[in-house]
């Protein structure tokens, strides 16, 4: 990947932290990494050793995708390391996974906060959907906490392996069918409607507090809940108003759900709504 050359650095200039996850192709560390005169926290995420060519350059397509972003709710790629053992850099989310994080805070996080997370991520998906960007994979797990009041979507390029990559699918397994689109399960079919159908099942996510979709229901099962016309109910307080979004990211026809830079001003409507209601 040619095009990576800006942002190579050298193994001098990465230091080690603890393990703080767990990826596909290794372990992530937390850590640090000096460029010029500064050094900040960084996230590393490391390709175990002996891989072949190939696994590495599907490793390193992430960075590569993540190089053509810039965006403050998109987590952002520092560098990378391509001589043995091959590193990802990537800024540090602080606060870890969204879903652990709303699991430990359940007691003390409001609407407020959890409506400014999905606006915040509507953003992104906005800046994505306007540099024609497939995600396929947006989902609560994808989404990283870098402060009480600021969540960062993660997890790129991998996704867009699912259909040519055999290491990707043999040792992943399953698609995350819970999340996907009708058409997506159905025919494999990924554009930016299917990523706006998985951002309502995020937003469903991120209002449960973290619980997962179709709990107890089969992944064979879902298509045809679906063409049933079934979807994910209302989470527990979460305003109507909302809820109707997130149904309309669930049409059955992908030209009839919303776009995603519309999403974007009907949530920050939402989110101001509930703002003004709070302080009544
Ligand atoms: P998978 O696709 O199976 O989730 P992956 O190879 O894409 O794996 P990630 O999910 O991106 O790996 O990373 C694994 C874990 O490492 C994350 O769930 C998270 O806990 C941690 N992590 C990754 N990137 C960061 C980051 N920038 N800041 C903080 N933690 C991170």
């Amino acid at each position: 990947t040619p095009a990576t050359k800006d942002y190579e650095l050298s193994r001098s200039q990465i230091e080690l932290g603890e393990i703080i996850g767990e990826g596909q192709f290794g372990d992530v560390h937390r850590g640090t990494c000096t460029i010029g005169r500064n050094k900040i926290q960084v996230a590393i995420k490391t390709c175990k050793p002996a891989s072949d060519m190939a696994i590495t350059e599907v490793f390193l397509e992430e960075a590569y995708v993540m190089q053509q972003f810039d965006h403050k709710h998109i987590v952002k790629l520092v560098g990378v390391c391509t001589e043995n053992p091959v590193c990802i850099v990537m800024e540090l989310a602080k606060l870890g996974e969204l879903r652990a994080y709303l699991h430990d805070n359940k007691s003390t996080l409001r609407l407020p906060t959890l409506l400014l997370y999905i606006y915040q991520l509507s953003t992104a998906l906005s800046y994505l959907e306007s540099k024609k960007y497939v995600h396929r994979d947006i989902a609560a797990r994808n989404v990283l906490v870098a402060a009480e009041d600021t969540v960062k979507l993660a997890d790129f390029g991998l996704s867009r392996w699912v259909e040519d990559c055999s290491y990707y699918k043999a040792s992943r397994g399953k698609l995350p069918i819970k999340w996907m689109s009708p058409e997506s399960i159905s025919f494999r079919r990924f554009t930016t409607a299917s990523d706006v159908w998985m951002f309502g099942v995020c937003m469903w996510e991120i209002l449960s507090l973290g619980v997962k979709p179709f709990q107890g229901v089969r992944n064979n099962e879902v298509i045809g809940k679906l063409d049933n016309g079934e979807r994910l109910q209302l989470p527990p307080g979460c305003p109507p108003r909302l809820y109707s979004l997130m149904v309309a990211c669930w049409q059955y026809e992908p030209s009839k759900r919303p776009k995603a830079n519309q999403l974007k001003d009907s949530l920050f409507e939402i989110m101001n709504e509930e703002k003004s209601q709070q302080q009544e």
